[in-house]
């Protein structure tokens, strides 16, 4: 047996928030050293953390300087990366099933596989719910990859030139966004579009009036916006939002979406060029009774407090796709940990841990979500958010400078995990440096 057959295989599908955390850390430790083959399966080239697709759908961040290449990422820190989507698990035989990576031009890259391991960690994200809403799919758009954001911008941008060139008056709904689902990602888009949209017209499109021809709503159904967030975070972002002149919907429950607006359960129609679906998410298809894993009714992996799959103690699930218990002992509300950034991140330190402990024959510990409170930026206009512990004894609203920096200390964390902090300092000063010399906004 070669000596690299010997070696404990670890598997992590999905370099997410999470996945890709979680193969730096083991890479830097168990790969170096050879103590395991860390292998991490992505169906995407590049990694692009996930809270920052709302910006790069309003243009306000340039994407290139943002991707880390999962390549070059696994050169560095001493894990394997191989591209292609996962399909299929058998657990029998402790194989992950992987299917041929096409390329643009319709060319197999890579052919169908299967990967064996010891240690298997999902951590394959989420993606949006439309629960069975007719004409999501066929005329909404989704924020899920970097793709659907940059498809996104490219139909804001040209949706302006051609209203700029046209010579027939604007129809009523040509520059209106409506933006379905008030949580975070929703309110964050609203915001960071009311901003970026004018920096583009006033870049010289300027037989387009912002104030008159632009209209940004969101829809909500719940009473309030941010329904998952403390009442008073709800009031301030509300109040923010519908002073910049974003229409706000409350109670709105959506019973249709067509080719040009909104139709709501209580009969009305919202007009709208442009529609996104930014409400509810689940856990990808694919995972639903996978091998016969414990999963709920929207198809996250259940696992333990150690982050192990109920049923399977080789098999760990992190992220979003895992249905943590976070019960009241621990400070929770008696259900999951929420589907989170933090939680991604805290995850996978947490079982980069307890991977060691396994190899070292130690018992698991369990994992404990600390919930550091909630961060919403409202663009450049501000940033809003909560902050938990017991520090502080219970939740505290934070509003501008601070809380701002707090929310961009959330990608930071992200940064360090990958990089480490010579480079991030680097790279931080590098981009405040380009930011001066070039525009604030995407054009193209
Ligand atoms: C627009 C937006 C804004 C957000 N803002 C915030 C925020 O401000 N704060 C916050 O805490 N959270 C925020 N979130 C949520 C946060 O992004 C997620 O909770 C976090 O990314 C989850 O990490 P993850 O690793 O589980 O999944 P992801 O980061 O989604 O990563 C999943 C990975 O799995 C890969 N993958 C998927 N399917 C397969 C497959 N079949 N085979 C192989 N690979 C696969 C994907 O390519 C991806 O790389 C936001 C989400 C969105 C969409």
């Amino acid at each position: 047996m070669s000596q690299s057959a010997a070696r404990h295989r670890i598997v992590i599908v999905g370099g997410g928030a999470a996945g890709i955390e979680l193969a730096t850390a083991l890479g830097d430790s168990l790969g170096r050293r050879g103590k395991a083959d860390v292998t991490l399966i992505d169906r995407m080239r590049t990694h692009v953390w996930k809270p920052k697709l709302h910006e790069i759908a309003a243009g306000s961040m340039d994407m290139s300087a943002h991707e880390v290449d999962y390549l070059a990422q696994s050169h560095w820190h001493h894990f394997r990366y191989r591209v292609g989507a996962m399909t299929g698990l058998d657990r029998e035989r402790r194989e992950v099933h992987v299917a041929p990576y096409i390329d643009d031009e319709g060319q197999e890259v890579t052919p169908q596989r299967a990967f064996g391991y010891d240690t298997l960690v999902i951590a394959i994200g989420s993606q949006s719910n439309d629960f069975g809403t007719p004409g999501v799919s066929e005329h909404a758009m989704k924020l899920e990859t970097p793709a659907d954001a940059q498809r996104f911008h490219a139909r804001i941008v040209n949706a302006c030139v051609r209203a700029h060139s046209q010579s027939a008056p604007l129809r009523p709904e040509q520059l209106h966004v409506a933006i379905i689902g008030a949580g975070a990602t929703g309110v964050e888009l609203a915001a960071e579009l009311h901003r970026t949209t004018r920096e583009m017209v006033a870049y010289g499109l300027d037989r387009v009036d912002a104030d008159k021809d632009i209209k940004v709503s969101v829809i909500e159904a719940a009473p309030r916006v941010l329904p998952a967030l403390p009442e008073r975070l709800s009031e301030a972002t509300e109040k923010l939002l519908r002073e910049l002149g974003v229409e706000v919907h409350i109670n709105a429950k959506v019973a249709e979406v067509q080719a040009g607006g909104v139709k709501l359960a209580d009969g009305r129609l919202l007009p709208a060029g442009l529609i996104v679906w930014a409400a509810g998410v689940k856990a990808p298809d694919l995972l639903k009774d996978i091998a016969g894993l414990e999963t709920n009714r929207i198809n996250q992996l259940v696992v333990r407090q150690t982050l192990q799959t109920t049923r399977d103690d080789d098999i760990f699930a992190i992220g979003d796709c895992a249905a943590c218990p976070w019960p009241q002992a621990n400070g929770g509300k008696g259900g999951f940990v929420p589907p989170r950034a933090q939680a991604a991140h805290q995850q996978a330190s947490h079982v980069t841990a307890q991977i060691k402990r396994r190899l070292a024959g130690k018992p698991l510990k369990d994992y404990r979500y600390r919930d550091f409170g909630s961060l919403v930026s409202l663009g450049e206009y501000s940033t809003v958010g909560n902050m938990m512990g017991g520090l502080i004894g219970g939740s505290l609203l934070i509003e501008g400078l601070f809380a701002r920096m707090m929310y961009l200390s959330l990608y930071k964390m992200h940064e360090l995990a990958l990089h480490g902090s010579a480079k991030v300092a680097l790279d931080t000063l590098a981009r405040l440096i380009v930011r001066r010399t070039e525009p604030h906004v995407k054009l193209h």
